[in-house]
């Protein structure tokens, strides 16, 4: 059976004059990509009848799948459904339920249900309604001579579980096979590094397939495998898993763990351990991507953003001596803050950052970028002297983020030598 392709069509004003950023094309072509439905076009147009219909033309000459959203909403510019339910010849007729959960809606908010809400309970004969939980305007499918168009909310909090819950499963509801995949995470290689090493199975492999995705300083491989629903997914991905954890094993930080603050908090956690953190240059970012994973409490101590000498001198109990003989960016430094906060705080594990974010400071011999990242415990301590590029439009930004994923790194490693 040839393989059905789908059109992304986002409609709405503001998407074409550049005031809102279309995250729904992202959103939705990475949901289709996971579950192996190809994408060859995606499509931006205004909230005019006429010109909406030229794209359906255009999109549907060559796709069977369009997926739309926005224009759903209850104003006289909110045009959508009317249009492509006539592109399907079809008429838009009340829909009760929809209605229903649209009074309850405003009922629940105390607040009155204007004539125009009606508007969004109208639907196109013969579709399947989705219905929409977090906000009015329900979602459809509507359906002709092996051609469907989904219409999703504009909003992304209501379009997003719409997609996931409703636009997937009628995707798949006529195929017998499923796609099933592991994320990879690793952590100090490039893509390209990582690329060159596994090149030959990349290319060799079709089932499962092997692909990368590079991230913010990290790296990601999705498994991929196509399988019978009654086949054991397991089987088919584990010898791939294992193939990659042989060549690249040592940058592998977690399988389907998300990031790296939840992979560091999950093994702390894991092991009954704590942390503790000195920030000089991420003035807090360390902490803050820690705190950012649900339960931390468990096994964060402290944060001490420790930005002039003098705390970290009073604070952190870093020597005078080693201010002065290497000054605040410099190994030394960073060792002794990371011992500090542990003793300061009782955590089994102290992690320090200081360097130079720019895009001033900078020096011959303590250049932008310069970031000397410590890890102290009672198994396992280390510092890492960082040369981060920088990039031109966000320099400062990246530097940090850079030196905290490298901290974050740090924690879960040294957690892994402890019990
Ligand atoms: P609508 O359903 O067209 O009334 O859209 C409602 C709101 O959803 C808009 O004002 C935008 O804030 C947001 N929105 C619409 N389309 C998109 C999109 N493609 N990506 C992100 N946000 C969107
Ligand atoms: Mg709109």
């Amino acid at each position: 059976m040839k393989q059905k392709s789908a059109e992304i069509l986002c409609i709405g004003t503001e998407l074409l004059m550049g005031n809102t950023v279309n995250t729904n094309a992202t959103y939705i072509a990475k949901g289709l990509a996971q579950n192996g439905i190809n994408v060859y076009h995606q499509a931006v147009v205004g909230d005019n009848p006429q010109r909406l219909k030229e794209s359906l033309d255009l999109a549907f000459s060559r796709s069977d799948i369009v997926i739309t959203t926005g224009g759903l909403g209850p104003t006289y510019d909110d045009l959508s459904k009317e249009t492509i339910a006539a592109w399907f010849g079809k008429e838009l007729v009340l829909h009760e339920e929809s209605l229903r959960h649209i009074e309850d809606f405003f009922q629940r908010l105390g607040r009155e249900m204007t004539d125009n809400n009606r508007k969004q309970a109208m639907m196109p004969q013969d579709c399947t309604v989705f219905p929409n939980p977090n906000g009015t305007a329900p979602g459809c499918a509507i359906e002709k001579d092996g051609k469907v168009a989904f219409m999703l909310p504009g909003p992304p909090r209501e379009m997003r579980p719409m997609f996931d819950n409703y636009v997937i499963p009628y995707l798949q509801k006529d195929s017998d096979t499923i796609l099933v995949s592991k994320m990879i995470h690793l952590f100090g290689i490039g893509e390209s590094m990582l690329e060159h090493k596994l090149h030959d199975i990349m290319v060799e492999s079709s089932n499962p397939t092997l692909a990368p995705y590079a991230k913010e300083g990290e790296v990601q491989l999705r498994v991929t495998a196509r399988v019978h629903r009654d086949e054991d997914a397991e089987a088919i991905l584990q010898p791939m898993m294992n193939k990659v954890s042989e060549i690249a094993g040592e940058f592998i930080y977690g399988i389907d763990i998300g990031d790296l603050q939840t992979a560091a908090v999950t093994r702390l956690k894991e092991k009954g351990l704590h942390v503790a953190t000195a920030e000089s240059c991420t003035g807090g970012y360390v902490s803050k991507r820690l705190v950012d994973v649900d339960g931390v409490s468990e096994v964060f101590d402290c944060g001490v953003c420790s930005y002039s000498n003098d705390i970290k001198e009073k604070v952190l109990g870093v020597s005078h001596d080693t201010l002065v003989a290497y000054g605040a960016v410099s190994e030394q430094t960073a060792r002794e803050m990371a011992a500090g906060v542990r003793r300061l705080s009782g955590a089994e594990i102290g992690v320090s950052t200081t360097g130079i974010a720019g895009p001033g400071g900078g020096s011959p011999e303590k250049p932008v970028g310069l970031v000397y990242v410590a890890v102290d415990s009672d198994k396992y301590s280390e510092v890492l002297k960082l040369n981060i590029p920088s990039r031109s439009d966000d320099a400062r930004e990246y530097i940090r983020y850079i030196a905290s994923s490298n901290a974050l790194h740090l924690i879960w490693k040294a957690a892994g030598f402890l019990d």
